[in-house]
């Protein structure tokens, strides 16, 4: 879908001091919808743990007068529940065509890619603008050095969300791709095979000409592109040289964007209806049952949590971008303190799954595991530092209970002022010039000394106390 915003057709001349320098970024997402089959045939959409050309019927690969079957039902259903969490107005009663969009890349046998009329459009979401949504279907594989096409993913169902060029900061597209992302997690509607989801991102310089550069498969990436190009944009700009309406790569590995095309117009894809596919029509009895089974999403969930768990909000932002986590938070925080539970599941378990680029999905913690963790921590039977630990044990499988290998350990229990003492005077003694150090005004040696006690006790101890005592003692 082409975006709609004013272009002027060459460089204008404008300097990036004149203070009209503001960035416009609009986002082009797409996401491959949950469905056990193709868009136009019944292909299995598990493409990815088969051979090449395994998943393929002479309608996915356009045989010759091979006809389009039916489009997927399911397809249908998530899109208009996708539309409605976004709260986009349906076009209702009225045909939604099938179009040909066509070009010309070997990952498309037909030549064509079908593309749906806009299911919707006029939504919004953290005050961005959504232009609209329609379906798609993925193009194959395209090995552009080996010239070799694997079709398994041609066909596969695809959501496209085209937001209003209402960003001006990389970090609000961020921003944008997590929440959209977190409510697609919450209605079940899309894949959630990694790779899944890719983003074309369009960037200007307000006044000049757009790039638009395609199939950004991180939200990273889109950051680390929109940046690349912002500084591009702006050098060009300062230099006289000449931006045009362009079609870039992103190079991942070295964080920039090189040129592809001069980007295409929407008459070079010559759209028109597919003859061989009826139109969609949606009726209102239809969208009224799929509204009954929307979720409670994740902007009414972190309200609902601020106010019946007292968490602060943005604890509550933090454990609500992952459905299968905030359903853990629920069934911990009935247990646990809800507060003790929210500073853990925003600081320390985010931060271990964060490092492992793990899903909570994915880790395979269950709240019951949580519960029993969190109860040490509670009962003042182990810091929160041993807290952490035990986490890491269990996420790295060489613990299913945390209270066992806390036992095993010698975990357990919390450095009280007798135990700490002799090690804070042995720990001062043997090192004399970090003491020296802090003694002349450097907080930094302090740490340092905390750190070695800690370390001493297997985090059996509490930091503030710590520190507060080898002041004290080297005072
Ligand atoms: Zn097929």
């Amino acid at each position: 879908m082409e975006q709609k915003q004013v272009e002027k057709p060459a460089h204008s001349g404008q300097s990036a001091q004149s203070g009209q320098s503001e960035s416009v970024i609009g986002l082009e997402v797409h996401v491959q919808l949950d469905a056990q089959s193709k868009l136009f045939c019944r292909c299995s959409t598990d493409y990815r743990n088969n051979a090449p050309n395994h998943n393929v019927c002479v309608t996915c690969t356009s045989h010759p007068g091979a006809k389009p079957w039916g489009v997927n039902e399911s397809a249908i259903k998530n899109v208009v529940k996708i539309a409605l969490a976004l709260g986009c107005k349906l076009k209702v009663g009225e045909p939604i065509f099938i179009q040909r969009k066509h070009y010309f890349y070997p990952d498309l046998a037909s030549g064509y890619q079908r593309t749906s009329k806009p299911f919707a459009t006029g939504g919004e979401l953290l005050g961005v603008g959504i232009t609209e949504v329609h379906l798609e279907e993925d193009p194959g594989n395209y090995e552009l050095k080996k010239g070799l096409v694997d079709f398994n993913r041609s066909g596969i169902p695809l959501i496209e969300i085209v937001t209003d060029p209402d960003m001006t900061t990389p970090s609000q597209a961020r921003e944008f791709l997590e929440e959209i992302s977190a409510i697609l997690d919450y209605l079940n509607a899309v894949s959630s095979e990694p790779g899944s989801m890719r983003v074309d991102a369009n960037f200007s310089i307000r006044g000049h000409p757009r790039a638009e550069v395609k199939n950004i498969n991180s939200f990273k990436g889109v950051y680390t592109a929109l940046t690349f190009e912002h500084s591009r944009h702006l050098n060009m700009i300062k230099n006289n040289l000449p931006l045009f309406l362009e079609t870039r790569h992103f190079d991942e590995a070295k964080g920039s964007t090189i040129t592809l095309r001069r980007k295409e117009t929407v008459d070079d894809y010559r759209y028109f209806p597919d003859p061989d596919v009826p139109p969609i029509v949606l009726t209102k009895e239809f969208i009224d049952a799929v509204r009954k089974e929307l979720p409670e999403l994740p902007r009414e969930k972190r309200e609902r949590f601020v106010k019946s768990y007292k968490i602060l909000p943005e604890e509550a932002f933090a454990i609500c971008l992952e459905k299968l986590l905030a359903d853990a938070f629920e069934k911990v925080g009935k247990k646990i303190k809800p507060q003790l539970a929210a500073g853990f599941f925003r600081g320390v378990l985010r931060k271990q799954l964060n490092y492992r680029t793990l899903s909570f999905r994915d880790s395979q913690l269950t709240p019951d595991v949580l519960v029993e963790l969190l109860s040490l921590v509670e009962g003042n039977q182990v810091t929160e530092k041993v807290g952490e630990q035990l986490l890491i044990a269990v996420l790295e499988k060489k613990a299913s209970s945390p209270k066992k290998f806390a036992q095993e350990h010698g975990l357990i229990g919390v450095a009280d002022k007798s135990e700490l003492e002799p090690i804070v005077d042995k720990v001062i003694a043997v090192n004399p010039k970090p003491v020296k150090d802090f003694l002349a005004g450097e907080g930094k040696a302090l740490h340092f000394l905390a750190g070695i006690v800690m370390k001493q006790t297997h985090g059996k101890a509490d930091p503030a106390q710590v520190q507060a005592m080898l002041k004290k003692k080297i005072k």
